[in-house]
């Protein structure tokens, strides 16, 4: 791989710039911010190269016997604002542009709400469903051993991602501090809370997501009171944040997850809505609610569209018949560019997911801090500070998207990028 090509808007020449994938979607993203850096931009080119990459071989013995082999990543894209900080993804179709990407955008999120991270991500490529529990334990384990030469509570911290859960990340604490011969509780965050994890995290995503809505409902001239939602995802993000539009007075009208779509105009009883899909899987087949097809979905007329669901749900096919006032971006990266531009163009307010979503890494930030001073905030307390965080994150981006006439997404990158940079400046080129 070649990435010391010094021109800097070029993508480095391993990538076809016709099928870039992530990282080289990473890099243009870095170019497409460069003209709003004013002079940072002579130091952009960091950015565009991760500070260390790790690929690791993952040796297992198998349940029977046989022995596999597994490769794992961990990318830290920026340690220049403070430690690395990114999850640790298990999925067969992991790669090495996957995970610098995701790292970059680690980055990019930690810095726009101002925490004290760099960014960073892991992963191995597995199938989770083809293995054990004890084999995945395995895995973990010795993933976590090879890694352990760049991780660490003042180095880098990985957290939960797509298939990875608070028992992993007991496993990863466990492994590290035996290695080191002591307990770090503080290695990763999203742990047990009978370990050292944080209250609040569970929710933290979906109430940052809230409040990002209450924000963006102001500069919108929108009453939260009485507002129509519509989300996509009801599980920990999704769920979370149709509770608390549902609490704040505003009519949750449709919800869409993997069973199908329903629909009530009047709003839906979210409680029991709740309840439904904890027993029965999904909220298909809800009784107090009219079922509707996915186009449908996209074009209903309500005050906030929530993707909260999966990546690229609004692309060229439906940006177009976005009928919603603002949407607020719950799952990461649920918008393609295009359909970015398109919704853009038909006057949508669109609060990105690097800012509307960060309420998780915020909490782990918090989650973090409680494992270094051994001290357990309540969870009223952990609320109320996410709330500062995530109101000043969002009215900073705001500020940025003003005065440039940017979208808050471009605005997010160029707040992130000049926190970035400006460290960088700071601490000078070693040696
Ligand atoms: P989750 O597994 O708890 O819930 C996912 C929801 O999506 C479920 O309701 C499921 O039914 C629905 N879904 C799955 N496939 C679907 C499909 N094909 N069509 C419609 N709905 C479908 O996941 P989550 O933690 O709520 O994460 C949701 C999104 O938010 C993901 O993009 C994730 O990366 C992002 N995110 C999560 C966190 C967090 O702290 N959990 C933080 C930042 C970003």
């Amino acid at each position: 791989m070649n990435t010391s090509d010094n021109n800097s808007s070029s993508l480095p020449s391993w990538i076809d710039p016709h099928n870039p994938g992530p990282w080289g979607i990473f890099v243009q993203q870095i170019d497409r911010v460069t003209p709003y850096l004013g002079s940072l931009s002579r130091l952009v080119d960091t950015l565009k190269r991760p500070k260390r990459t790790l690929i690791v071989d993952v040796p297992v013995e198998l349940d029977n016997g046989t022995i596999a082999h597994f490769e794992g990543y961990r990318v830290q894209h920026s340690l220049a604002l403070g430690p690395g900080k990114g999850g640790v993804r298990f999925h067969p179709d992991v790669c090495l542009s996957e995970v610098m990407a995701l790292s970059g955008w680690m980055s990019i999120k930690s810095a726009a709400v101002n925490l004290p991270f760099g960014g960073a991500k892991g992963g191995v490529k597995i199938d989770v469903r083809q293995h054990s529990l004890k084999e995945i334990e395995r895995v973990t384990r010795r993933y976590t051993s090879e890694i352990g030469l760049i991780i660490g509570p003042d180095k880098d911290i990985p957290a939960p991602d797509v298939n990875t859960n608070p028992q992993i990340m007991a496993w990863m604490m466990d492994t590290y501090s035996m290695n080191i011969g002591s307990t770090a509780t503080g290695v990763v965050t999203g742990k047990p809370i009978a370990l050292g994890g944080s209250l609040g995290r569970a929710e933290a995503t979906g109430r940052g997501v809230f409040v990002t809505a209450t924000e963006a409902a102001k500069d919108c001239n929108i009453n939260i009171a009485g507002a129509k939602v519509a989300v996509q995802g009801f599980g920990n993000v999704g769920g979370t944040a149709a509770r608390l539009f549902h609490e704040a007075g505003a009519q949750v009208v449709a919800v869409y997850d993997h069973t199908g779509v329903i629909y009530r105009e009047q709003g839906l009883d979210i409680p029991a809505l709740t309840q439904h899909v904890k027993t029965t899987g999904g909220v298909a087949g809800f009784s107090a609610a009219d079922s509707m097809n996915p186009d449908e979905f996209w074009a209903l007329p309500v005050e906030f569209l929530i993707p909260a669901a999966l990546e690229g749900q609004i692309t060229e096919r439906n940006a177009g018949t976005v009928r919603a006032k603002i949407v607020i971006e719950g799952a990461n990266g649920p918008t393609t560019p295009q359909a970015d531009d398109i919704m853009r163009d038909n006057g949508v307010f669109i609060v990105p997911d690097v800012i509307a979503n960060a309420g998780g890494v915020t909490v782990s930030y918090f989650e973090w801090v409680q494992d270094f001073s051994s001290f357990f905030w309540s969870e009223e307390e952990i609320n109320q500070r996410l709330e500062v965080i995530m109101r000043q994150a969002y009215r900073a981006t705001s500020e940025v998207a003003r005065q440039h006439d940017i979208s808050l997404r471009t605005a997010a990158f160029v707040v992130a990028c000049t926190r970035m940079l400006q460290a960088h400046e700071l601490r000078g080129l070693y040696p």
